[in-house]
C-alpha cells in the first residue's frame, strides 16, 4: 500500500490541502478550502487526477473543512493510505531549527510564535488543533518557513537596535521561505557538481525573497521579523525608510492599522502601478507600453539585482544564482532585466535559454561565458512530505 502524507497550509480564511507520495511527490488529491471564518458562504474544492468538485461550505470553519476532506479522502479511498499531516507553518521563531513531531509541547511554542507572526500563527494553531481531532491515530509534524535560517550568523540577524529588544522580544531576522530554499539547496550538488555550493537563491512568488546559501545552510536573507522585508512584493513594500511608518501616523493622520494594511496590502507591484499585483498582468501591460506596469517592474528588478549583489557580500564568493517560484520560474523578463545589471559578478544570461524555460522547466540559462544561472522549480508540499513521512517512520531528517 501506498504511504501518503496529508500537507495541509492553514492561512486565516483558507485551508489549502494536498495528499502527497513522499517518495516522488505525486499528488491525486489536493484543493483548497476558502472563506472559512468570514460572513460569505464558505466553499471546499477537490481536485483528483480526473475530477474537479466544487461544493459549499457550511460552517466555513477549519473543523468542518478537515470533517469533509476526511470524508473525501474516505470515498476515494485514500483514507487508509495516509501515514502523517504534516502542517506548513510559517514562523517557529528561535524554538525550532528542523522540522519537527506535534505533541502538546510543540503546539504551545507555535502558539507562542504568534506574537511574531500574528497574521499567519494564529491559522496554523487552529489548523493543527482541528487536524489533531480529525486525525488522532496520525502523527503530526511542523514543517517552519524559519527553520533553515536558524544558522545564520548573529551579524546577519542582528538589528541595530537596542540588544534588549532582541534579548526581551525576540525583535530579530527569522527569514522565510526555508522550505523552499531547503529544497533548491538539496538539487544544487547535482546541478552543480560541486558538494556544498555558494548560491544565491532568489524565491520570486507573490512575496519574495533571497538567501545567500552556503550548502546546507543560509548565512542571511532578506525577509526579516516577518515576510514584509526585503525586496518588493505583490502587494507588500519591502524594504522603506523605517521612519515612513510614524511619519503617516504624524502627519498623514493613518493610525498604525491602516499604516500596516498601506504596507502589507497596497503597496509592492500592486502600489507602484496602480493596476495589479500579479507579475503576468504587469508583463502584459508592459507589451502594450502602460508606464505605470513599466515603473513598478523597473522598481521590482533593480531591488532584485541590488539584493542579489548583498547576498553575495554574505556568501564571500558564488558558484551560482538561482531562480525559483512562480516568477522566478517563468518570468524570462524579470530575470534578464535583474541579471543585466549583475555582469560585474560574471552572470549572463543566454537570451534564448531564458526564454525557453518556463512553465516547471529546470536548466542553466547562463551564457558561455557566465557563472551557471540555473531555474529550478520548487517543491515546498514535497519536502513537507518527505519530513513528516520520515520523522512518523522515528527515523531523523
Ligand atoms: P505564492 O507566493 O503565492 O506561492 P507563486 O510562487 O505562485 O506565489 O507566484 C505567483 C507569481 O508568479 C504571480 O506574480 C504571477 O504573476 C507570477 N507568474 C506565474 N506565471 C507567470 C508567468 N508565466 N510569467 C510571469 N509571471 C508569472
Amino acid at each position: 500500500m501506498n504511504h501518503y502524507v496529508l500537507v495541509l497550509n492553514c492561512g486565516s480564511s483558507s485551508l489549502k490541502f494536498s495528499v502527497v507520495n513522499p517518495d516522488n511527490g505525486d499528488e491525486p488529491f489536493k484543493g483548497i478550502a476558502e472563506r472559512l471564518n468570514t460572513n460569505e458562504t464558505g466553499s471546499l474544492t477537490i481536485k483528483t487526477a480526473n475530477s474537479k468538485q466544487q461544493t459549499d461550505l457550511t460552517p466555513s470553519t477549519h473543523e468542518q473543512a478537515l470533517l469533509e476532506i476526511v470524508q473525501a479522502l474516505k470515498n476515494q479511498g485514500l483514507a487508509e493510505s495516509i501515514s502523517a499531516v504534516g502542517h506548513r507553518v510559517v514562523h517557529g521563531g528561535e524554538y525550532f531549527s528542523q522540522s519537527v513531531v506535534i505533541d502538546d509541547s510543540v503546539r504551545d511554542k507555535i502558539a507562542d510564535c504568534i506574537r511574531l507572526a500574528p497574521l499567519h500563527n494564529p491559522a496554523h494553531v487552529t489548523g493543527i488543533d482541528a487536524a489533531r481531532k480529525a486525525f488522532p491515530n496520525l502523527t503530526q509534524v511542523a514543517v517552519f518557513d524559519t527553520a533553515f535560517h536558524q544558522q545564520m550568523p548573529e551579524k546577519a540577524y542582528l538589528y541595530a537596535l537596542p540588544y534588549e529588544l532582541y534579548q526581551r522580544h525576540g525583535i530579530r531576522r527569522y527569514g522565510f521561505h526555508g522550505t523552499s530554499f531547503r529544497y533548491i539547496s538539496a538539487q544544487l550538488p547535482q546541478c552543480l557538481g560541486i558538494e556544498k555550493p555558494k548560491a544565491v537563491v532568489c524565491h520570486l512568488g507573490n512575496g519574495g525573497s533571497l538567501a545567500a546559501i552556503d550548502g546546507d545552510h543560509s548565512l542571511d536573507t532578506t525577509m526579516g521579523l516577518t515576510p514584509l522585508e526585503g525586496l518588493v512584493h505583490g502587494t507588500r513594500s519591502g524594504d522603506i525608510d523605517p521612519a515612513i511608518p510614524t511619519l503617516l501616523c504624524q502627519q498623514n493622520g493613518m493610525t498604525p492599522d491602516s499604516v500596516s494594511d498601506l504596507l502589507w496590502k497596497q503597496s509592492g507591484l500592486l502600489g507602484l502601478s496602480g493596476i495589479s499585483n500579479d507579475c503576468r498582468t504587469l508583463e502584459e501591460a508592459l507589451e502594450q507600453g502602460n508606464e505605470a506596469a513599466q515603473r513598478a517592474m523597473h522598481v521590482y528588478c533593480y531591488r532584485l539585482a541590488k539584493l542579489i549583489a548583498a547576498q553575495v557580500v554574505a556568501l564571500g564568493g558564488l558558484d551560482a544564482l538561482v531562480f525559483t517560484g512562480g516568477i522566478g520560474e517563468n518570468s524570462s523578463y524579470v530575470r534578464s532585466q535583474a541579471v543585466k545589471a549583475l555582469g560585474f559578478l560574471g552572470l549572463h544570461i543566454d537570451a534564448s535559454k531564458n526564454d525557453a524555460t518556463i512553465r516547471g522547466k529546470q536548466e542553466n540559462i547562463a551564457s558561455a561565458e557566465s557563472l551557471p544561472i540555473w531555474v529550478i522549480p520548487t517543491n515546498e508540499e514535497w519536502l513537507i512530505a518527505h519530513d513528516a513521512h520520515q520523522l512518523a517512520q522515528g527515523k531523523t531528517l
